[in-house]
């Protein structure tokens, strides 16, 4: 502690202490007390020297004197002490107006003058009381508020203080962090860039009247944030808003989100249901035409309608398939069994079947000689291929060309499928590997549920590859993907 503060802390203590006030009361009193007698005091010393005129004139002048230990008391002491002090300085009075004043009316203009400083040493007394307590409370307030500020300090959520003139009180550490400093400008021009406060969005006349909101903002960059308001009586009585900022961006695109799978969810269930009738009710016409007993098939049509069968078949067990295996992937119990592999193996046995069912198209293969081993599930990969393939027979027409590509690409190996169909949307291209999500072209064969491609990224994905597409509207697409080459310690 410095000298200078020892000093003032010394000093503070003495004020302080009551003891010190009274002595030095009772000494004020006593030397007003001796000069309101001093006159009489000379005439019996006799102490001619000192016989000044002052000392016998009328003593009111004397008595003024008394104001100063009463107002003194009542500061100190308050009323209790003022009305001590009056009623002494009334008794030392007393004497002189009974006895000795030569003068009329002695003993009137003493108690008058008795009550008055009663009077104003109680009004001191009070006076002192109110502005004390009111400090009190004052200091009070003020300490609350900082406790509540060092709690706003802490706070993940963003705090903002806003007066009733909309300027800016308090901002914490979240808040600025999240928008910038802004204490004293308006809220409107610090969050919005506005001129004018803009009633659309601001609820702060509600909250100054006493009502709790809840609303949201939506920033322009993507952000947004849930906002609550309450009243807030700052230090210097001003009710003002006290808002929590809570960033819900996270929070809404999840719900976004799952709105959208929900929309895409509902979809796929008629459009599973769709598609699993149309191919029942087609093979149960055949049946059933096949089965009358009066009409006479000739081997021909017979086999063209069975041909309908097998292929409508076919479909319904591709479409199984793909739900089957949707359904194993999300349960985690779709799990690639890796071998050694070719490629090259897994492309020619895919390529066979689908030439195969789709007769029309023309499939080519460009496969680089000596391609490195894979390691791979052999089925799971063909199911990649064989969806990709039936995707680009899908949307193309019939007597265009498909082809199927293989090299080694750093590291890996990477496989294409392009087709010369009608080509995926650049917006779309983000799109089409979520699941359920089907774009807007039209299939020319039917089927299609929006899971072919969200299970080829979730098979390639568990072999620690990764898949793509790049498409050109009208002139077709191509799918890529690519899968680690055996490590050689592998081998
Ligand atoms: P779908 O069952 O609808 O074919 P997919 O998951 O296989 O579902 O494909 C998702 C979407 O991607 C399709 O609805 C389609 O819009 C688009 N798509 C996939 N493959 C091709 C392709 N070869 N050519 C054009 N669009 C394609």
């Amino acid at each position: 502690m410095s000298e200078a503060t020892f000093g003032r802390q010394a000093i503070l203590g003495v004020l302080r202490n009551r003891n010190f006030h009274g002595s030095f009361l009772v000494l004020l009193f006593g030397y007003y007390a001796l000069v309101y007698y001093f006159g009489e005091l000379v005439d019996f010393a006799g102490w001619e020297t000192l016989r000044w005129d002052f000392f016998y004139g009328v003593h009111d002048i004397h008595r003024l004197f008394f104001l100063i230990p009463i107002i003194y008391a009542g500061y100190v002491f308050r009323v209790k002490g003022a009305v001590i002090v009056t009623l002494a300085a009334f008794i030392v009075f007393l004497p002189r107006a009974l006895v000795i004043s030569p003068f009329t009316d002695p003993i009137t203009r003493t108690v008058v003058f008795t009550i008055v400083a009663g009077i104003i040493g109680a009004l001191t007394g009070i006076a002192h009381n109110e502005s004390e307590r009111s400090n009190r409370l004052e200091t009070l307030v003020r300490s609350e508020r900082d406790k509540l500020l060092g709690i706003f300090e802490r706070m993940e959520e963003g705090v903002l203080i806003t007066g009733p003139d909309y300027r800016i009180r308090f901002m914490n550490p979240s808040m600025i962090r999240d928008f910038g400093e802004g204490t004293g400008s308006p809220c409107y021009e610090y969050l919005h860039k506005f001129d004018a406060p803009c009633d659309q969005i601001c609820k702060l006349p509600n909250v100054i009247e006493g009502k709790i909101e809840r609303w949201e903002y939506d920033f322009p960059d993507g952000r947004t944030y849930e906002v609550l308001a309450s009243p807030y009586v700052d230090s210097d009585g001003a009710v003002c808003q006290l808002a929590t900022f809570r960033n819900i961006t996270q929070r809404k695109k999840v719900e976004m989100e799952l709105i959208k799978l929900d929309r895409l969810k509902s979809e796929f269930l008629s459009n599973v249901s769709h598609e699993l009738r149309s191919p029942l009710t087609s093979i149960k016409g055949v049946i059933s035409s096949l089965l009358q007993k009066d009409v006479n098939w000739d081997g021909e049509t017979r086999e063209m309608l069975l041909t309908g069968v097998s292929e409508e078949t076919d479909r319904l067990a591709g479409l199984v398939t793909n739900l089957l295996n949707m359904s194993k992937l999300e349960a985690g119990v779709w799990q690639p069994e890796k071998e050694r592999c070719h490629i090259s193996d897994i492309i020619n046995g895919a390529l066979e079947q689908q030439k195969w069912i789709h007769k029309n198209h023309v499939f080519k293969t460009d496969i680089a000689p000596d391609l490195p081993e894979i390691y791979a599930d052999y089925s799971q990969i063909r199911q990649v291929l064989i969806n990709l393939l039936e995707n680009a027979v899908a949307y193309s027409e019939e007597g265009t060309q498909i082809s199927v590509g293989a090299k080694t690409v750093d590291g890996t190996v990477e496989v294409s499928v392009s087709d010369q169909g009608v080509g995926i949307p650049q917006e779309d291209l983000g799109k089409i590997f979520d699941k359920f999500y089907r774009g807007t072209q039209k299939r020319k064969q039917l089927g299609g549920t929006g899971l072919g491609l969200a299970i080829c990224q979730a098979l390639v994905h568990s072999h620690g590859g990764q898949i793509w597409a790049e498409s050109k509207v009208g002139h077709g697409s191509t799918f890529y993907f690519r899968l680690p080459i055996v490590e050689p310690e592998n081998k």
